[in-house]
């Protein structure tokens, strides 16, 4: 009986989870890899719960998952999205940053309730700014990026010490978002 209700309170949070990142328009393979369920599962699941009036269902994204790390990096204030979503990737404790400032995925946590914490960290993110650049989708890179397969990385900024994120290809100009954005200013000014 026991067993039967863990297994009963496993399904649910795996269901659960498997609904909020419909809600967050993730592809069905980052859904079943996040949750355990299988991609024809999810499809159901779609179908089932998802359905709108007409007949039609949310919108599903397909194709490849976005891979693209120059995206973080394009403007000062995409980056300051993109370096906040980090800090708060450390906040809900789904990754730890050494004191060479490398970001490595957290032993503590894995399977459903990395999750749970994933979805809360981006929850937390699209709370904080009046209208984000980053879906839910580009999180989950970024998270790639920067704890495995490292084209993204931290840095700190030589003019006042702030942790940004920071494309591991370019040529660093060693600046953060906001240290960028009053020197694009302050260049725009003196034109
Ligand atoms: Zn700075």
């Amino acid at each position: 009986m026991r067993f039967t209700d863990d297994r009963y309170a496993g399904e649910r949070q795996q269901f659960d989870l498997a609904v909020r990142l419909i809600a967050h328009e993730a592809r069905t393979h980052i859904i079943a890899a996040l949750t355990g369920f299988s991609q024809d599962r999810i499809r159901k699941l779609y179908a089932t719960y998802f359905r709108r009036p007409d007949g039609s269902t949310i919108r599903r994204q397909r194709g490849k998952s976005p891979t693209n790390v120059a995206f973080f990096v394009r403007n000062a204030s995409v980056q300051a999205e993109a370096s906040t979503l980090v800090y708060l990737f450390g906040l809900f404790g789904i990754l730890e940053i050494t004191e060479r400032l490398d970001p490595l995925p957290s032993r503590d946590c894995s399977g459903v309730v990395f999750g749970e914490l994933l979805c809360r960290a981006y929850e937390t993110y699209t709370s904080l700014y009046p209208r984000t650049t980053i879906s839910f989708e580009r999180s989950w890179n970024l998270y790639r990026a920067i704890t495995s397969r490292k084209d993204a990385l931290l840095a700190d900024c030589l003019h006042c010490g702030n942790i940004y994120v920071q494309d591991a290809l370019a040529l660093d100009r060693a600046e953060c978002p906001p240290c960028r954005l009053s020197r694009t200013r302050s260049t725009a000014t003196h034109v």
